[in-house]
């Protein structure tokens, strides 16, 4: 029998009526032949919620008691959903992630998940129940709770679905897609009928919230058709899939802002093998991401170092750095948390060129100020003056006639 993952978000869970329809959508896909596994986050907005009660109590509370805390909404979620599948008439379990071995690493509030025992969920699937599994937890070898970072429900369900080789991941949320780019900040901004994995990991990883990049990641390893749709409506959504040539047509599928960055800049480093490395590994080694890194050699002796990293990773990247400047020699430091960084996607970009000179012109035409650039082979990101950031995503958006659906955009093959 195929079998059907169900991911439900936070809006689409908040209530009781919320929750019964869920359940409803559940028995549906059981009906017409599948067997299904629903996977669900906390309800609304009930892990912030949580957060801030650990906060009155403790500004900076221990990781592995916040995990401790956080996980609870989840495991509220699934019990109700287990309930509500059992009121109307349906046989229905849920598991906490220690009770279907989500294992993960011990990186609290961050983990990564290494491997599920998926037997006990086939078990009850093949004696007709419906599954219901919190997301975003897991449990170390240790047999701590862990949570895979905020947002990580997406990717406990498509992790769940890669293990129970699943035919369909869905997403339920409270959007009815993926759309070109935050239609909050750009109103004329349209759903994205179809994306490759690869363009949605770098929307993902450049703060398009609407999908938990690790679960993209995932979705990519083990081929996981992904479908984020509206918990509202039976309209299709966003198909999340795997590359095909003609996604090469469109130039560029999406654009992106990210707010929430820092940035810090090492000043004159030794311009000598391993200092790279060294700067990096104390980096990693304090569990900070780092988003973009430019290095640039000021003389044969001096290089100039910088990097990108969340707002909320600042403290501890600075913390790490300044311990490590020494070392590689390093003249002065500077931190700027007054930028934004918009960028645009697209696997068009690796056979086309003028995409650099389209988007560099918009900002220019709309007196934006570059501070850096970087690209991948199917990325370009600008560093920007925060205050000037919405000008910016509104005149790139322009450029690249996001407001129109893919086949009907300019500059496409
Ligand atoms: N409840 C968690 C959060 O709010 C996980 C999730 O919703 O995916 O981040
Ligand atoms: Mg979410």
């Amino acid at each position: 029998m195929p079998i059907a993952v169900q991911k439900f978000g936070g809006t689409s869970v908040a209530n009781a009526e919320k929750i019964k329809r869920a359940a409803r959508r559940a028995i549906n896909a059981f009906k017409q032949g599948n067997q299904v596994v629903m996977v669900a986050s906390a309800r609304g907005k009930q892990t912030d919620q949580l957060v801030a009660d650990a906060i009155e109590l403790n500004p900076n509370p221990p990781k592995r008691e916040m995990d401790m805390l956080l996980s609870t909404g989840e495991q509220q979620t699934v019990s109700l959903l287990a309930m509500a599948l059992d009121a109307m008439g349906h046989k229905a379990i849920s598991f906490t992630g220690t009770q279907i071995r989500m294992v993960t690493d011990g990186a609290h509030s961050k983990a990564r998940i290494k491997s599920i025992d998926a037997d006990r969920i086939h078990e009850k699937l093949d004696t007709g129940h419906i599954v219901i599994v919190a997301g975003f937890q897991g449990v170390d070898d240790h047999d701590d709770i862990t949570t895979l970072g905020r947002g990580g429900s997406d990717t406990s369900a498509v992790a769940l679905a890669a293990a129970l080789k699943a035919d369909v991941c869905e997403i339920y949320t409270d959007v009815d897609g993926i759309y070109t780019t935050d239609p909050r900040l750009y109103t004329q901004a349209v759903k994205i009928d179809r994306i490759s994995f690869d363009e949605m990991l770098e929307m993902a990883s450049l703060g398009a919230g609407v999908m938990h990049g690790r679960a993209v990641e995932f979705g990519k390893k083990y081929d996981i058709n992904i479908h984020v749709r509206s918990s509202l409506t039976d309209a299709q959504g966003t198909l999340i899939t795997k590359e095909v040539p003609q996604m090469e047509g469109i130039l560029v599928s999406g654009a992106t802002i990210q707010k929430d960055l820092a940035k810090i800049g090492l000043n004159s480093i030794d311009n000598k093998p391993g200092n790279a490395a060294k700067v990096f590994a104390h980096l990693a080694q304090a569990q900070v991401s780092v988003n973009d890194i430019i290095q640039v050699e000021v003389s044969p002796e001096k290089a100039n170092l910088s990097f990108t990293t969340a707002k909320a990773d600042l403290a501890e990247a600075k913390k790490a750095i300044e311990e490590i400047m020494q070392q590689v020699n390093c003249e002065s430091i500077f931190v700027r948390e007054d930028i934004a960084e918009v960028s645009v996607i697209g696997v068009g970009m690796r056979s086309h060129h003028g995409v650099a000179e389209t988007m560099f012109g918009a900002l220019s035409k709309a007196k934006v100020n570059i501070d850096s650039i970087t690209t991948s082979e199917i990325r370009i990101s600008c560093i920007v003056d925060i205050d000037q950031a919405q000008t910016a995503l509104v005149a790139v958006c322009d450029a690249f006639d996001l407001d129109k659906p893919a086949e009907k955009r300019k500059n496409q093959n």
